[in-house]
């Protein structure tokens, strides 16, 4: 092989870039002995037991700074522990040295305990007086947000009896419904004729499979496969959701979602700002899917041929090219964003080539404010590729600005960390597009972005329409049937998809698999809030140019010291005004026009 040829195939995987994780332990010997000195401060913090809900501002500001010292000594070692773990999956040595680290952070975190509950017992008069001095400044958002629940709190032995009675209550309902989801058996048609049998996943993977007949039959076996136990899982649900609305009544709640949104910190009034833009505009997944049967040669799709691929192309983009335009990317929004990304290159904090016992996809860890973040990739150069690595950078630069928050307030709520990511993503498709000149190529990027955001948006907000039907009639009219839970299911995906996907039977029960209906009732609309907020944001900066960018790096910096609210604030944006969400799905809308132009350049529109 030619020297060049040898360049080449290294570039094409980047097999050089790795990550130097060693600078996390700074001048200590050992991950356990930055540990010992968390839990000594640990003792030394456990001895103000009794005393928190009395301390006034400059002993409360003392306690948080020497939690935070330890929150950034614990942050340190589990970062290094786990990072080096998900390199090197396969090394026992590296795994046990994690499990130490996390069950030695458990017991010290176990130690403080009391610090969360008695600073919930304070009377919110003397709250109000201390977090006015500003030597709380750095810690105000983080001890106002863990009293947000007080309102909802029952008497101490009540909440005692609810959290032991979990155990046998809705843990035990939702760990029958995994096992039984998981032992779902799919009796798959292999193309030769013979049949094999798949868990579940297998069926639901085959679903992107570019042959319409296999695809039909991974939809067969997958319907066969959820009925057995079907009623079983319906019973579940059942109990799970009266269990939701007797905590929900018993606690105060006005609605079903209204705990998640407390979780989330989110108003009430946001989310349905959220729902009700998206619902106004299920026309974008109606035109996407009729597009895609004239790709797909077919007079309508059916359920089962959503995910289908369409990519006639394998294009691939080397890693010095792919960090060359993302670093052009953030560039042409910002030279001080360049700057950051241009650190994450030079000072080895990726990890970028797929190797043996590598953990799979792709993550951003914060670590600590007083270090830096690392990017894990598992690069295969291709244009997709390019658009995770501007993603997790987005992450990255997140975190670095957010790093003079301090330890507190570094990471943002749920529904704003995508904020940077998706923008710098958005920054990044759009370069990657004007670049490309073959149609196919172009088209097959923007498959893979309008599917992700019909994903992320539409469906997560369909689903959370059929959780919000489903809680809201078992409140009302009781127990649910299979049938009725099928009902639920075709009218809230119908509502979204029209008549531009044909909705079959067997597809009424699919439901009936979904984990997060069950385990964290109301979680999935932060899926649609994250992105389309993220979005929305991005829309602004269409809007209003260079004069946007200073705002949008100051929403960045202030991390998670606000709710979300008010961090919107920060960039203009009233998240409880459907308009705001217009401009997210304003840019999706775009994105379709752009690939509607591509399929009739491609001649397949
Ligand atoms: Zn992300």
């Amino acid at each position: 092989m030619s020297s060049v040829t040898e360049t080449n195939s290294d570039d094409l995987t980047a097999a050089a870039v790795s990550w130097d994780l060693e600078p996390l332990l700074d001048d200590q010997p050992s991950v356990d002995s930055l540990i010992d000195q968390a839990d000594a401060i640990a003792d030394v913090l456990a001895q103000r037991r009794g005393e928190i809900a009395a301390l006034d501002a400059e002993g409360l500001a003392s306690f948080m700074h020497d939690m935070a010292a330890l929150h950034e000594l614990i942050g340190r070692a589990g970062s290094y522990a786990q990072l080096r773990f998900t390199v090197n999956m396969l090394d026992h040595e590296i795994a046990s040295t994690m499990q130490r680290v996390a069950e030695r952070s458990t017991a010290i975190a176990t130690k403080l305990i009391f610090f969360g509950l008695e600073w919930a017992e304070a009377p919110q008069d003397h709250v109000d007086a201390v977090l006015a001095d500003d030597r709380l400044s750095f810690a105000r958002h983080h001890l106002r947000s863990i009293r947000r629940f007080r309102e909802h709190l029952l008497t101490e032995p009540e909440e005692r009896i609810l959290t032991e009675k979990t155990v046998s209550g809705s843990s035990a309902w939702s760990r029958l419904f995994q096992e039984q989801t998981s032992a779902v058996v799919l009796e798959l048609t292999e193309p030769d004729g013979s049949t094999r049998s798949a868990p579940l996943e297998v069926g639901l993977t085959r679903l992107q499979h570019s042959d319409r007949a296999v695809r039909q039959a991974a939809a067969a076996a997958v319907t066969a496969g959820l009925a057995p136990g079907l009623a079983t899982r319906a019973f579940i649900f059942n109990t799970l959701l009266n269990d939701k609305s007797i905590d929900d009544r018993l606690r105060r709640y006005p609605t079903w979602i209204s705990e998640r949104n407390l979780e989330n910190e989110a108003s009430d009034e946001s989310v349905q700002a959220l729902v009700s833009a998206v619902e106004r505009r299920y026309d974008i997944p109606q035109r996407w899917y009729r597009l895609k049967a004239k790709i797909l040669g077919l007079p309508v799709i059916a359920d089962y041929d959503r995910m289908a691929s369409i990519a006639e192309t394998d294009a691939q983009i080397g890693w010095h090219e792919a960090t060359g335009i993302v670093l052009d990317s953030y560039a042409s929004f910002s030279s001080e964003l360049a700057d950051i990304v241009k650190r994450f290159y030079d000072e080895s904090w990726i990890d970028a080539p797929v190797r043996t016992g590598k953990q799979p996809g792709a993550f951003c860890a914060y670590t600590v404010p007083s270090h830096h973040p690392y990017l894990l990739l598992n690069w295969t150069s291709s244009p997709r590729d390019v658009s995770t690595l501007a993603h997790e950078l987005g992450h990255g630069l997140h975190a670095y600005l957010a790093r003079e928050q301090g330890v507190f307030h570094q990471g943002t709520p749920l529904t704003l960390a995508e904020t940077a990511s998706v923008f710098g993503e958005t920054v990044t498709n759009n370069r990657l597009l004007a670049m490309l000149d073959d149609p196919n190529e172009k088209l097959a990027l923007l498959a893979s972005i309008l599917e992700d955001s019909i994903a992320t948006v539409f469906r997560q907000t369909a689903m959370n329409r059929f959780e919000h039907a489903v809680h809201t009639a078992r409140r009302d009219a009781g127990e649910l049937s299979v049938d009725q839970f099928g009902e639920m299911w075709a009218e809230t995906q119908h509502a979204m998809l029209g008549d531009a996907v044909e909705i079959t039977d067997g597809y009424r029960t699919w439901w009936s698999y979904i984990p997060h209906f069950i385990s964290t009732p109301g979680y999935v609309y932060a899926y649609a809030y994250g992105q389309l907020l993220a979005l929305s944001v991005y829309w602004r900066y269409e809007e209003g140019g260079e004069a946007f960018v200073p705002s949008y790096l100051q929403l960045l910096r202030a991390g998670g010291s606000m709710p979300p609210e008010e961090l919107g604030k920060i960039v203009d944006c009233d998240l409880a005004d459907p308009g705001f969400w217009d401009g997210g799905l304003d840019i999706i809308e775009a994105q379709l026009r752009a690939a509607e132009q591509a399929a009739t350049a491609a001649g397949r529109g």
